[in-house]
């Protein structure tokens, strides 16, 4: 049975990513933070108390994953949206949070998957950044960079694992619905005194779909990626955002 390892699984778009891999007959495994939503994770999966930010405890998931034959796939998908501010408003230790866990994790998710992939001779790596990582996003700066990050860090992966028959390639979702949106959506109306509504329709308007994404969209993409359908992607930056055609609307 092929293996998939999904970063940030107990909720959004990593849930929507357990169910899409297990749907498509993958032993799940994910690791959270949130050890609640762990709890009420499907009983099939294997659900693992790991914040990706931890060298220690990434090593010991990756052992622990060594020990039953490696993984085919890993979704490096965990990220945290860090401050809505002005850039002159940010604190150093908000930015370090953010690029340690939104970037950090991500860099230690392949440096523990590469050695079992080139055992194997095979795997996929697909990491989460965003429309945030393609245009770059006012009043978040550490994420934007943690989020350009992602896609230069998935590139050298794609040509330093390339040779070893391991793909990376990088989803980036566009706005999507569900609590973490609401989350932004509610601090971006208060820094620029909006509305919830407003901020949501200004954000809706930026896409030529006029529309947010759904979590199975992007969960569905990663499944694609990993997929022998996709045998002969690899290096790519692929946007599930119903087309961003101007990343900062005004309503
Ligand atoms: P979310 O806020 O719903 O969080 C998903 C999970 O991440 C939560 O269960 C949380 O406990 C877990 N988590 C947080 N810190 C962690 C850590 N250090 N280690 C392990 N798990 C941790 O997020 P989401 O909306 O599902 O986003 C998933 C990814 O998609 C992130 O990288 C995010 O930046 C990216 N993204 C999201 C959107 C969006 O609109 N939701 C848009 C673009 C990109």
């Amino acid at each position: 049975m092929k293996r998939a390892l999904i970063t940030a699984g107990a909720s959004g778009i990593g849930y929507a990513m357990g169910h899409a891999f297990e749907a498509a007959g993958y032993d799940v495994w994910i690791t959270d933070v949130d050890r609640a939503a762990l709890e009420a994770c499907p009983s099939t999966w294997t659900c693992c108390a790991v914040d990706v930010s931890n060298e220690a405890d990434m090593r010991r998931l990756f052992d622990e994953i060594a020990a039953v034959g490696g993984v085919d796939a890993v979704c490096a998908n965990a990220g945290v949206a860090g401050p809505t501010a002005a850039v002159e408003d940010v604190d150093w230790a908000d930015w370090q949070a953010c690029i340690n866990v939104t970037l950090g994790g991500v860099f230690l998710t392949a440096k523990f998957a590469a050695p079992l992939m080139k055992a194997a001779g095979a795997g996929a790596i697909i990491v989460t950044s965003s429309t945030a990582g393609v245009f770059g996003y006012p009043n978040r700066a550490p994420y934007a960079a943690a989020k350009w990050g992602v896609i230069g860090l998935m590139k050298t992966l794609a040509m330093e694992l390339g040779p070893y028959g391991i793909r990376a390639n990088a989803i980036c979702p566009g706005a999507v619905e569900g609590p973490r949106m609401e989350g932004v959506l509610e601090r971006e109306a208060q820094a620029k005194n909006m509305t919830r509504d407003e901020v949501y329709k200004g954000y809706a308007s930026g896409t030529s779909m006029r529309t947010f994404v759904e979590a199975r969209d992007i969960a569905d993409m990663a499944v694609f990626l990993a997929s022998t359908a996709a045998g002969r992607v690899s290096g790519q930056v692929i946007s599930v955002d119903g087309h961003t055609e101007n990343p900062d609307p005004k309503p």
